[in-house]
This record gives C-alpha cells, structure tokens and sequence, in this order.
C-alpha cells in the first residue's frame, strides 16, 4: 500500500478507448519488469480537494501494486501529473512539467501519465503531440490503471477516457494500516448538472453520479478504525446527493447517518450550490454535533444580472436570505465562498453589488477569481469581454477588503477558548504543533505532537491574517 500525508458531455467522452502503437524498445520502462524492490510513484497535483482525492484513489490502487509514493520525480518509476482545467489554463502547465520529464524517460525508462481534467479533456490528442507519453486516465477511468499499466507492459501507449456509468471509479481499496493523518477526503459525488455558463466541469467530470451511501458510509467506518478523526465530503454541489436515486440517503440523513460513527470526531463538507441548499441541511448545524460550523457557499457575483448570465439559479437577496437563516440556525458559523470578478459583460455597478454582498455577509475568507473562458462552455462565446487591466484592478480591490474582513474575524477570536483537532507539527518548522478550530481556522501552539488528532482546548492569545496563536488551556 502507499501512504499519504455531470451524463459526461457525449463529445468529451468520444473517445472512449485506444491504444496507440508500439513505442520504440528504449522509450519503455523497465520498471514494470524490474526485480522484487518495490516501484515508486511520483505524483504531481493540480487543483481543488477533489483532485487531491482523486490522487489519493491512484496512489491506493497503485499501493496494491506493490507501488510506494516517492516525493522525487528523479527516482521514480511512474510519474503521473493529475491536472486541473477549472480556473487556469492547465494545457501549457502540463506540456511544460511534460517536457521536464522527458529527461526521466529518456534516462531511465519512466513511465510518464497524465490524469484529470486534461486527461479528459485533451485525450489521444496528447498521445499524439507528447511521444514520450505513456498513459492518458480519464477523470472516469482511475479503476482501470492496473489494467492500463499492463498494457503499457506489453507495450502499448494507452488512453482511457470513456464513461463509468457505474461509478467504479470512485472506489478506491482500503487502508491496510493506520494513517498517518486525522483527518481525510471522502467523494461522495462527482460531477455536476447545473452547467453554470462558465464552467468546465459538467463537460470534464460529467453529470452528477451520486456514490451509493452504503460504500461512503463503509469508508468512513473504516477511515475511523484507521484512527481518522475528521472528514470532508466531497462533491461539486453535495447538496443534490442522492437525487434521482431510488431508495437512497438524501445529504441531510448521510450526515446523520455518519454522525452516528464512532471514532469520527468532525465532519466537513464541500462544496454547496446556494440554489440546493436546503432548510433540512441548514437545521442540520443545530442538530448535528459533529458537524462543524463552517460553510463553503460560493456565489460568484452579487449582480443579479451577472448571475443571471452565469446561469447560476438565484439572486443576490435569496442567497442573503439563505445566509440569515445560516446564521439564525447556528450564530457562530463561519461562511466562506468563491467570487469571480470580470465576467463578461460585469459593469462597475454590478462589481459594486459584489462587493455589498461581500459586506453584508462578512465572510471568514473568499476564493477570488479573475474569469477566464473556457473552451466548450457558453461564456466563452460571450463577445462584451471585461479588460485584463480592470479585472485585475477589480480583483485587487476585492481582495483587499476581504483581507480586512478576514483579519477582523481572526481578531474577534482573541481571548476566546477555541477546540483545536490538532494535525500535527506546525509548518512555521519551530517547535510548535498546529490543529484547526470547528470553523476551520489554523492555529498554532506549543505542545506535544503525541496531541496529534486529540481535540484540545486552546486560549487564543494573537490572530495573524492566515493563523491564530494560543496556548493549551489549563
Ligand atoms: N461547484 C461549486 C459551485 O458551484 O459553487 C464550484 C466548483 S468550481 C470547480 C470552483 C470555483 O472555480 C468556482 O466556484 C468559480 O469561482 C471558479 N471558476 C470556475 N470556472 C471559472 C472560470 N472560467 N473563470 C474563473 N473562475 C472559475
Ligand atoms: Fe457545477 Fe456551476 Fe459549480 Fe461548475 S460552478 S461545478 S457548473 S455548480
């Protein structure tokens, strides 16, 4: 084992097997007919939590390979580059880490892949621009890695990128030992039919499949015994798990049902669309103990008629009012979200609606974006395009305000007592140990690591704008 710290678009997945011709004898690995040391994998990630679980599926698959993470491209045997295309220009960054990697190739035989949402997207096409490539993995074709790195053995370049209806690639085997980590990533859905107007995802991850509750709630049982204490349920819009699907939980009683689980301390959960969220899910905050009083409610622009052209199914007063009832359910919540400024079209009127949305609901912190189109999706014909230089002067503002509103609620802490789920030793590389507060804050205090994933109450003595400092209370 290695261990580590929307209906797809039909053109997307055209494409749905090849198998390119042989390489030549000196571009294969021998790696995969070398002697008993285990091999190792290297694995670059790009993107959100969802990619980084994605990972994690590969590297446990990989595991039962007798495959072992290794954190240097230079020693490794397969080196996989699990890309994201959402909010950059992905197809550049994978052509140019590619090329770095080539040297491995030609050196010492390495299997080279890619993964993710280039993968999907880009298909046989990067087959045939990068001939060192070996391996292309579909967003829905992670459960087919063994088989691909088979055929890669008897000489194949291979590209997966077609549908799993059944969902199999969001399975992943089981831990064989504890973790070295408190906390884990669990997708519960993937993919997402909502089509907002400037968004790739619908087309790279394919419409929402909902993962059967029965295998979520074994992982999470199993990720308990392993002495896992917090999981963040992962999905591009959760709140419509299990719909459409007879018999099944809806994301309410899944969150119940895995409050119920012994050993989990907390649970997390990302991302919520405002439109879904539902008075079940938001009573949920005041019923559910385990569940942490933080939410992440993207809403991307304050300016109805902004969020009209995006496709986004609410108005800035239904979102505020869903944030009122956030809020009266469960006063100490944290609210975070993501913004997009320069959408097409998006008038220094409605950049001021975003930024009297921002005020009115004090988030604890922003994701901000600068749009950017995307290849396939409808904004990307949109011609009234906002300038790059007012973008930037529009983000710079946004962003500005945030910092102090973040600053502000980091202040507001000062002199409280807080319960930290402490992860481990701090990164600031002193002698200090780190954890998050239930609203998801960083903070960082003297202490044993033998705290690690113990639940510790910590008085807050500094707030910083990224962390707070405190001190074990006596
Ligand atoms: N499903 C979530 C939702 O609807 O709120 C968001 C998921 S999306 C993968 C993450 C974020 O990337 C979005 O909330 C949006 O702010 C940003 N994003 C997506 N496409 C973008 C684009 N074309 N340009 C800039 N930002 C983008
Ligand atoms: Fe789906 Fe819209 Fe979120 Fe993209 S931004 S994942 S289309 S809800």
């Amino acid at each position: 084992m290695v261990y580590r710290e929307g209906n797809l678009s039909q053109h997307s997945f055209a494409i749905a097997r090849c198998a390119h011709s042989l390489l030549k004898k000196q571009q294969m690995t021998s790696a995969m007919t070398a002697t008993n040391k285990p091999k190792r994998v290297y694995i670059e990630t790009y993107g959100c939590q969802m990619n980084e679980d994605d990972s994690d599926r590969i590297l446990r698959l990989l595991g039962d390979l007798d495959y072992v993470e290794t954190k240097e491209a230079d020693h490794a045997d397969l080196v996989l580059i699990n890309t994201c295309s959402v909010r950059e220009k992905p197809e550049h960054k994978v052509y140019s880490a590619l090329g770095r990697y080539k040297k491995l190739k030609e050196g010492r035989g390495t299997i080279i892949g890619v993964a993710g949402c280039v993968a999907q997207q880009e298909g046989e096409r990067l087959l045939d621009r990068v001939p060192y490539l070996d391996l292309v993995i579909g967003t829905q074709a992670i459960h087919l890695l063994p088989r691909m790195l088979e055929r890669i053995e008897e000489k194949e370049r291979v590209c997966e990128t077609g549908a799993d209806p059944e969902g199999k690639y969001l399975t992943a085997p089981p831990f064989r030992k504890p973790l070295a980590r408190v906390k884990s990533f669990v997708t519960i859905m993937q993919g997402c039919d909502h089509f907002c107007s400037f968004c790739i995802v619908p087309y790279v991850r394919g419409r929402e499949k909902t993962r059967p509750s029965r295998e979520v709630l074994d992982e999470v049982r199993h990720l308990a015994e392993m002495g896992g204490k917090e999981v963040c349920l992962l999905g591009q819009n959760v709140n419509s798990y299990g719909k459409g699907v007879v018999g099944e939980l809806d994301f309410s009683d899944l969150l119940s049902r895995i409050n119920e689980i012994e050993g989990i301390r907390r649970i997390r959960f990302t991302t919520s669309h405002p439109q879904d969220l539902s008075e079940r899910l938001i009573q949920a905050f005041s019923k559910l103990e385990k569940l942490c009083e933080h939410i992440h409610l993207p809403f991307q622009s304050g300016s109805d008629r902004v969020l009209k052209r995006m496709h986004r199914g609410y108005t800035k007063a239904s979102y505020l009012e869903k944030v009122d009832r956030l809020k009266n359910v469960c006063p100490s919540i944290a609210i975070t979200g993501d913004v997009i400024v320069g959408f097409p079209g998006e008038e220094e009127e409605d950049f001021e609606e975003t930024l009297a949305l921002m005020k009115a609901v004090q988030f604890d912190d922003l994701f901000s974006f600068k749009y950017s189109p995307r290849k396939g999706t409808r904004a990307a014909q949109f011609e009234d395009r906002v300038e790059e230089k007012v973008k930037q002067k529009r983000l710079s503002i946004l962003q500005e305000l945030q910092r102090e509103t973040t600053y502000q609620k980091n202040q507001a802490l000062e002199a409280q007592v807080v319960e930290v789920l402490v992860e481990g030793r701090s990164k600031q590389g002193n002698q200090d140990i780190s954890g998050r507060t239930r609203s998801n804050k960083i903070v960082n205090f003297r202490g044993g690591v033998d705290l690690t994933g113990h639940l510790i109450p910590v008085h807050i003595t500094k707030a910083y704008q990224h962390s707070l400092r405190g001190e074990i209370k006596k």
